[in-house]
C-alpha cells in the first residue's frame, strides 16, 4: 500500500545483510488501518469473484508474462534485502512462474463442479461446486520472500479470491513486488493489496473480515493464528517448520546422495523449511558417503563476494541459534568434519557449510529446526533403524529416500511420517504444483498446491436438485407418517440386502 508521507506514518527500511545499505522503504499499515484495506478487497471481490476462470485468465497470463519479463528486477530486490545468491533469487521466481503457469492453465478444470452418485436417491441429482471463499489474508516469512507470498497468492487468485498479503517485516520489498507487479500487469484495483508491519499487523489481518488465512512461518506463530481464527472458525492453512530427514541406503548412487545432502543442507544458507536437516546413512554406505559429502562441502563458499555459493543469514540472530545447536552437539560428542565456523562481517553473519558426524537424538541439532547450513549425519544399522529415527520427530514436512530400487524407495516413502517424500531427490515436491504439498504434525495443517491447494480457497458448496417430486416424499419420509419400521426395514433390505 502506498501511503502519503506524514508525521504519523511509521516506516520499515530493511537493510542488506551483505552491504548494510538500505534496500528500500515501505509504510507500515498500523493494525487499526487493516480493516479498511480488507474492506477494499471485499469491494474488488464483487467483480473478481463473479468472473469465470476464462474471464480471469487474460489477467493471470498478463501477470505471468510481467513476472517473466521482470526476473532481473525481482531478483535484484530479493538480493538487496536478503543477500542471497542471485541464482537462488532467480530460482524463487522460477518457482512462482511454475505455479502461476499450472494454475492459470488448470484452475477451470480443477474447480469444475463434481457430480455425486445418486444411489439410492435416484430421483435427485447432487453435485459440489467450488466458488471462491472471498478475501484471503496471506502472511509470509522472510526466507523465500518472493516465492512464498506469491505461491499462496496464485492459488487464491486463481480460485477467484481477492488477497491482502502481509509479507515479513524483514523482507517487505520483495513482498511489495506482488502488488506492484499485479498493478503493472493490469489486474483490477484492489484485487491484490500488500500491507506491511510486524506481528501486530498480521494479527489484525487474522481478526479482520478476511474469509481465510494462509500462513507460512514458524510453528509458534502458526499456533497463535490458529487459536485466534478458531474464535470465528475462520479456516487457516498453515505451512510451518520442518526437520527433514534424508535416508541413504547402500544401493543408492552415493555420490548423488552426498551432493544432495550438501546442496539441500546449505541452499539458501540453510534457511529453508524443506532443507535436509538430518541424514541417516546405513553402515555399508557410510564411509563412501562421508568422503563424498566432505569433498562436496569443501567446495562450497560462504562469503561476501559475487562468487559465493551461499550468502549471509537473512536474519542475523539466526546465526546464534545455529551456533548454539552446533556447540551443544560438539560438547556432547559430535565431531565437525567440514566447516563449523561462524563468520561475521560489518553487516551480516555467515556460517560455513558444516558437516557433522557422531550425533544422536539427544541433541537439539537432531531435534529442532536448525535453519542454517549444518548437516548432521548418523550411521545406522539398516533401513529399519533409519526409518525409526527419521520418524522420531514432532515435525512431518518433507523427507527423502535414496536407493537404487524404485520399489524399495516407495515402500520406505509410504512408511515415513511426513506429508511429502521425494525418492532420489529432495525439495522438488515444494515446486511441483500439480500435487499436494503440506506438512503433518508440528509442520502444518491443510497445506497447499495440487487440487487440494486451490480448493482450499473455495467454499465446497453442495447442491441437490429433485428431478420430479421431492425424493424424500417419494420415499415415504414425509409427515404425517404413513409408514412404520416394517417399511424402513423392507426398504433397507431391498436397497442393500443384496450387497456382498
Ligand atoms: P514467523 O512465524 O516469525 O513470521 C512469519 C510471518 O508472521 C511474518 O510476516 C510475521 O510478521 C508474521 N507474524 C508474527 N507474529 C504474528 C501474529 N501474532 N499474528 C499474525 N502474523 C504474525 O516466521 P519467520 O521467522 O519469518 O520464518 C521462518 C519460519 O517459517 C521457519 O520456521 C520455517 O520453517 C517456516 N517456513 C515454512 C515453510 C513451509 O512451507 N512449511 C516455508 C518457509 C518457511
Amino acid at each position: 500500500m502506498t501511503q502519503p508521507r506524514d508525521n504519523e506514518t511509521r516506516w520499515i527500511t530493511p537493510t542488506s545483510p551483505l552491504t548494510g545499505k538500505p534496500a528500500g522503504t515501505v509504510a507500515i499499515t498500523e493494525p487499526e488501518g487493516v480493516a479498511a484495506v480488507v474492506e477494499r478487497s471485499r469491494g474488488a471481490f464483487d467483480d473478481w469473484g463473479a468472473m469465470t476462470h476464462d474471464e480471469r485468465k487474460p489477467y493471470l497470463r498478463a501477470f505471468a508474462k510481467h513476472v517473466l519479463g521482470s526476473m532481473d528486477r525481482i531478483a535484484a530486490v530479493i538480493v538487496s534485502e536478503t543477500g542471497k545468491n542471485v541464482g537462488d533469487a532467480h530460482a524463487e521466481i522460477v518457482g512462482t512462474l511454475t505455479a502461476l503457469d499450472f494454475y492459470t492453465r488448470n484452475a477451470g478444470k480443477l474447480l469444475r463442479p463434481k457430480k455425486g452418485s445418486s444411489w439410492p436417491f435416484l430421483t435427485t441429482r447432487g453435485w459440489t461446486e467450488y466458488p471462491p471463499i472471498g478475501v484471503a489474508g496471506i502472511i509470509s516469512p522472510w526466507n523465500y520472500p518472493f516465492y512464498l507470498p506469491t505461491l499462496s497468492s496464485i492459488q487464491a487468485l486463481c480460485a477467484g479470491c481477492t488477497i491482502v498479503v502481509k509479507p515479513s517485516e524483514i523482507t517487505p520489498m520483495s513482498g511489495q513486488l506482488v502488488e506492484d507487479l499485479a498493478i503493472e500487469a493490469g489486474l483490477p484495483d484492489d484485487v491484490v493489496q500488500v500491507i506491511h508491519g510486524g506481528g501486530d499487523t498480521g494479527s489484525a489481518l487474522v481478526d479482520a473480515d478476511t474469509d481465510i488465512i494462509a500462513f507460512t512461518g514458524s510453528g509458534e506463530v502458526g499456533k497463535v493464528i490458529a487459536g485466534q481464527a478458531a474464535k470465528t472458525l475462520k479456516p487457516v492453512l498453515l505451512e510451518l517448520g520442518g526437520k527433514d530427514a534424508q535416508i541413504v541406503l547402500e544401493d543408492a548412487n552415493l555420490r548423488d546422495a552426498a551432493r544432495a545432502a550438501i546442496t539441500f543442507g546449505v541452499f539458501n544458507a540453510g534457511q529453508q523449511c524443506v532443507g535436509i536437516e538430518r541424514v541417516y546413512v546405513v553402515a555399508d554406505a557410510y564411509d563412501e558417503f562421508m568422503e563424498e559429502a566432505a569433498d562436496a562441502a569443501g567446495r562450497i563458499t560462504a562469503a561476501t563476494g559475487d562468487h559465493r555459493d551461499i550468502g549471509p543469514f537473512i536474519s542475523a540472530p539466526q546465526a546464534e541459534v545455529v551456533e548454539n545447536q552446533l556447540d551443544l552437539a560438539v560438547a556432547a560428542g559430535a565431531r565437525v568434519v567440514a566447516g563449523g565456523s561462524k563468520l561475521t562481517t560489518e553487516h551480516g553473519a555467515y556460517f560455513e557449510p558444516t558437516l557433522v558426524e557422531g550425533v544422536d537424538h539427544s541433541m537439539l541439532l537432531m531435534q529442532e529446526e536448525t535453519f542454517g547450513p549444518v548437516i548432521p549425519v548418523m550411521k545406522v544399522a539398516d533401513e529399519e533403524e533409519a526409518l525409526l529415527l527419521a520418524n522420531d520427530s514432532p515435525y512431518g514436512l518433507h523427507g527423502s529416500v535414496w536407493t537404487g530400487s524404485k520399489q524399495r524407495g516407495r515402500r520406505i516413502a509410504r512408511r515415513m511420517k511426513t506429508g511429502t517424500v521425494a525418492i532420489n531427490d529432495h525439495l522438488i515436491n515444494f515446486l511441483y504444483p500439480s500435487i499436494k504439498f503440506g506438512g503433518i504434525g508440528e509442520s502444518g495443517l491443510n497445506g497447499q498446491l495440487g487440487e487440494e491447494g486451490i480448493k482450499a480457497f473455495t467454499i465446497h458448496r453442495s447442491i441437490t436438485s429433485a428431478r420430479f417430486r421431492p425424493t424424500t416424499r417419494l420415499m415415504g419420509g414425509w409427515m404425517p407418517r404413513r409408514v412404520g419400521p416394517r417399511y424402513w426395514k423392507a426398504l433397507a433390505k431391498v436397497l442393500f440386502g443384496w450387497r456382498r
